[in-house]
Parts: structure tokens; sequence; C-alpha cells
């Protein structure tokens, strides 16, 4: 059946008037022009309700890595609405599409990370991480070990729990479950390492942790949740050996890792996962979600350690907890179609030298006066604006300099992401190296506009 949809902007952004959107000021969203509807897209790049073609520098949202509309994906989603449209995996239920992948994922995962409990969302994978140890905590007669480390500067999600996991930042004035979660510092070198060096500001951090848990009571506290690399809160790169290091903290005191891989999985940083691929450490729990489908449909994996799954598999007791769409045959069968595209493509390899470049190419910005800092790794960069380099002092709040950037950008056919004074690029792994260098050009142009604009 053909659906009937808007075609005209003004059409579209009439329905739109329905729509609350997310993480946005909602006033603002009420003039027309705030808002751009994209209407369809392919490889890099987006196409806009106006006709204009865009980079598609963010990645949907982090998500489409093997880039859009590739046929592979969606014959495979296809498929197996025909053949099975939903069952559910509650109960005594499986189906195909589900057990293929999570058997698939047990191969990919690092470690013993062999067990897998779908969602349909990063937020819900990491609250269902949550409630899984403190189950398996209760299981073995700990009860009391129920609490969680978090870190100032992450994002976790938007769920009750998942949001107090998230840096207080994303929920000021809101309510959340605050008492179930202890914060420790950042760990961002550039802005909050004055006058020590790299590696006495991670002994701080460590020394941070370790006394947070002494103070706390390691017998209270269930797992220490950590993004390989923080995304939302300004894609933070952590100093060389800190998951390591907090790896080794977490195994004294048995507290669980759980590594948030919901950005940084699926070729993002040039591996299938980057927990031990890249930072050198096993966790007890990955959890994903976004590269996982390339965003063709929601899903994430709570990836488990088989000693995990052995004690909340044991005698006695129900697993008391679910979801209606966890393993969703669509979902799962575009999971699988994702991963082969991905093996037969060698995308993550290819990341090791596209991402590289990419990395490279927006480094070189730095140069520019306004450009405090530029970082993260491969294909996930955060650009910090200052109004002062030498002391990092920041623009007027007021001013909105990140989104300033972004308004440039896309006249100039790039989408990127503002967050307050940063701009976020997270786009396709299989952007060339020639929209590399144009995606360098158009950021380029648009920093010195809005320096031009702001300094005159
Ligand atoms: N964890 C991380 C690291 C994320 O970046 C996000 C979303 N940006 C989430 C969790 C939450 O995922 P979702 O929006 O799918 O709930």
């Amino acid at each position: 059946m053909a659906i009937d949809l808007p075609v005209l902007t003004r059409d579209i952004l009439k329905s739109d008037d329905h729509l609350v959107q997310s993480f946005a000021d909602l006033n603002a969203l009420k003039q027309q022009g705030a808002r751009t509807a994209i209407v369809s897209a392919k490889g890099t790049m987006v196409t806009d309700s106006d006709g204009n073609e865009l980079i598609d520098g963010i990645g949907g949202l982090w998500c489409v890595n093997v880039g859009h509309g590739r046929r592979e994906i969606i014959d495979a989603i296809r498929d197996q609405l025909e053949t099975l449209d939903f069952y559910s995996t509650f109960y005594t239920f499986t189906h195909p599409a589900a057990a293929a992948l999570a058997q698939k994922l047990g191969q990919l995962a690092p470690g013993n990370l062999n067990k897998v409990y779908f969602g349909n969302s990063g937020s819900v994978a990491n609250d269902s991480a949550v409630r899984i140890l403190q189950h398996y905590y209760r299981r073995l007669g700990r009860p009391e070990k129920r609490l969680v480390l978090s870190r100032n500067g992450a994002y976790h999600g938007s769920t009750f729990l998942a949001i107090a996991m998230t840096t207080p930042e994303y929920s000021k004035g809101w309510d959340k479950a605050d008492n179930m979660v202890h914060h420790l510092k950042k760990p961002h070198y550039w802005r909050e390492g004055d006058g020590m060096s790299e590696a006495e500001f991670l002994d701080m951090l460590m020394e941070d942790m370790r006394a947070s848990i002494e103070r706390i009571g390691a017998e209270n506290i269930a797992c220490f949740i950590a993004e390989p690399i923080m995304g939302a809160g300004g894609v933070i790169v952590p100093p060389e050996g800190y998951h390591r290091r907090a790896g080794d903290i977490c195994r004294a005191y048995d507290i669980k890792f759980v590594a948030d891989e919901v950005v940084t999985a699926f070729g993002r940083l040039g591996h299938f996962f980057a927990s031990q691929d890249v930072f050198g450490t096993t966790p007890d729990i990955i959890n994903t979600a976004k590269g996982l489908t390339s965003g063709y449909q929601p899903l994430s994996a709570t990836i488990m350690s088989d000693e995990i799954h052995e004690v909340i598999s044991g005698p006695d007791g129900v697993f008391l907890h679910g979801m209606t769409y966890s393993g969703h045959p669509a979902a799962s069968a575009a999971a699988l179609a994702n991963i082969a595209l991905m093996e037969q493509e060698q995308i993550p390899e290819r990341v090791r030298t596209t991402g590289k470049l990419f990395e490279k190419t927006l480094k070189a910005l730095e140069d520019i006066e306004i450009v405090g800092e530029v970082r993260g790794s491969h294909f996930m960069a955060g650009i910090e604006f200052v109004s002062d380099k030498q002391s990092k002092a920041l623009f007027p709040e007021a001013m909105n300099i990140g989104m300033k950037v972004a308004r440039r950008a896309q006249a100039r056919g790039l989408i990127a992401r503002p967050l307050g004074h940063i701009l976020i690029l997270s786009p396709t792994l299989i952007l060339s190296e020639a929209e590399i260098a144009r995606i360098g050009d158009i950021l380029r142009e648009s920093i010195l506009d809005v320096m031009a604009e702001v300094r005159g």
C-alpha cells in the first residue's frame, strides 16, 4: 500500500507541528525555518525537502556506519518480514534471526562475552545491564551490591536510570534516580589537567575512583559504566591506559565493568568492538546499539560474560526482565546483513586508514584562532571553540557558537552536530578521501565566517 506523505517543505512542517523533537529547544522549533526535513538518503549523502544534497557528517546520529540505502540490508529486512514479521523472545520462544545474531555477536565480542540480551535502544541496553547485574549479585547473596559508578561527561541515554548515569548537565532541573549513581571525575586532560602531566592526571583520576569506591563501599557497588570514548559529552578520549587501569580497580574490588559501546562499536574506531582491540581491556558486559544495524532498524545488545550468565541462569528464579521487541526479527536480520556487509567490504579495516585521514584533516583546524581543541579518534570527532586560546575561555553560552558554525556548514552542504561550544562529527564510515577533504574545507570556511562575525 502506498502511504501518503507530505512532499512540500511547507506541508511537512505543518504536519511536524505535532511532532516533539528530542533534545531540542521546542520553543525555537516553532519557527518554521528552524527545522530541516530530510527526505531521502544514499551512501554518504542525504537530501532535504528543498532538494539540497548534504554530506551526512553525523551518520544519522552516530549510527549509519555502512552508509545509507544499502540494498543488502533493505532486502534482508524485507525477506525477514515476509517470512516472519514478528515473534517475541519471551518465555520458551525464540526465532532464527535473533538466535543467529546472538551467536554471531558472541563470536565477535572479546573474551568470554558470549550471551546476549537484546533491547531496542542504547538506553535500554544500559538499564538492562544494571538490572542484570543487580539480579546477579542478589543471586550471589549480596543484594546490597546495587549502585553504579559513572563519570561526569558521560552519556548513557534518556530512560530514568540511563539519564541518572549520564553527566548531570543533561538533566539540569529534571528529576532522576541519582541515589543510584555516583559520578567520577571527567577524564578530559586538555580541560581539566591544568598543571599536571598526562600521567599525573591519570593517577589523579584513578585515585578519585579508588577513593570513591572506599567511601561508598565496594560491597554497595554493582558496576562501573564507561564509554571507551565519551561521545555526546563532547568526544573525550581518556588518557592512555585509563580503561586498563579502571578495569584493574574494578577486578580488585569485585565491581563489574560495563563498556557502553553504543557508539564506538561496529567499525567507528576501526574494529568491531573498541574495548579490547583499541583500549586493551575486556569488560564483563558490552552494550551496543546504533552501528549494530547501521540504524536501519532499532536494536541494542547487552553482551555479557559466560560467568554472569551462569549465575543468572542458575536454579530457582525467573529472569524478570523483558521488552516486547527484544530481538525483533526485522532488526536482527538487519544486524546480520549489516555485519556481513562490514565483513565483506572490510569496513573496520578500511576505517583504520580513512578514519586516520579524517582525524588528521580535522586536527589541522586547530590553527584557527577560535578552535581550542580538535579531539577524537577515527570517525568520532569533536571541535571545541574558545574565545581565547591561551586561557581556553568559552564564548558566552547565549552566543550558541556551535550552532552558528553548524548553520554555516549546512548552508555549504555538510550536516554537523552542535553541542553548545562543541561541534561533533560522526559520519558514515564509507567516506572517500575527496569527501573527507571537502568536509575539512567546509568546516574551515564555516569556522572562519563565524569568527569574522563574532570578532567583527
Ligand atoms: N550510550 C551512548 C554512548 C550513546 O551515545 C547513546 C545515544 N547517543 C546512548 C547510550 C543511548 O542510546 P539510545 O538513544 O539508542 O537510547
